[in-house]
């Protein structure tokens, strides 16, 4: 028997935002899992790109913003060029980044490093790592 899920205001909400941001029609998506068998990034990933598409559809925004899947994905296009629906995982984990960035949390304190491992680390890795994860 289908199980059926009840869409609150916030998950809505929620989905709406992430469509606005990305300009994506995350709902057109039918879940057939080609993005996910085509990502090179899939194996790094805890939710799979069909994954952050379906649950953006049902509003799971906590598990989907605390994901590192949105910050792995590599902006390559696989998905969107073999994706039935055209759609464009690249911009919707572009947007879940926004609203994440938008709260202000910073993933990642400078000062939290030792030292011995910042003089190890390229420099331009730390500088991208502060682009990304800080606000
Ligand atoms: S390839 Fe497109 S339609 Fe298929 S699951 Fe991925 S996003 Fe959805
Ligand atoms: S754009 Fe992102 S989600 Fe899509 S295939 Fe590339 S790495 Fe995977």
């Amino acid at each position: 028997m289908s199980k059926i899920v009840k869409i609150t205001k916030e998950a809505a909400e929620f989905l709406n935002k992430i469509e606005e941001l990305s300009g994506e029609k995350i709902t057109s998506c039918i879940q057939c899992g080609i993005c996910s068998s085509s990502c090179p990034m899939v194996n790094e990933m805890d939710l799979m790109p069909s994954q952050i598409m379906s649950m953006t559809i049902l509003g799971q925004k906590e598990e989907i913003l605390e994901s590192k899947s949105i910050w792995i994905c590599a902006s390559c296009f696989n998905c969107k060029v073999r994706c039935p629906r055209e759609l464009d995982l690249a911009k919707v984990a572009e947007a879940l980044r926004q609203v994440v960035l938008r709260t202000a949390t910073d993933k990642i304190n400078i000062n939290d490093i030792p030292e011995d491992e910042i003089m190890e680390l390229p420099q331009i890795a730390i500088v991208a790592a502060c682009r990304r994860l800080t606000n």
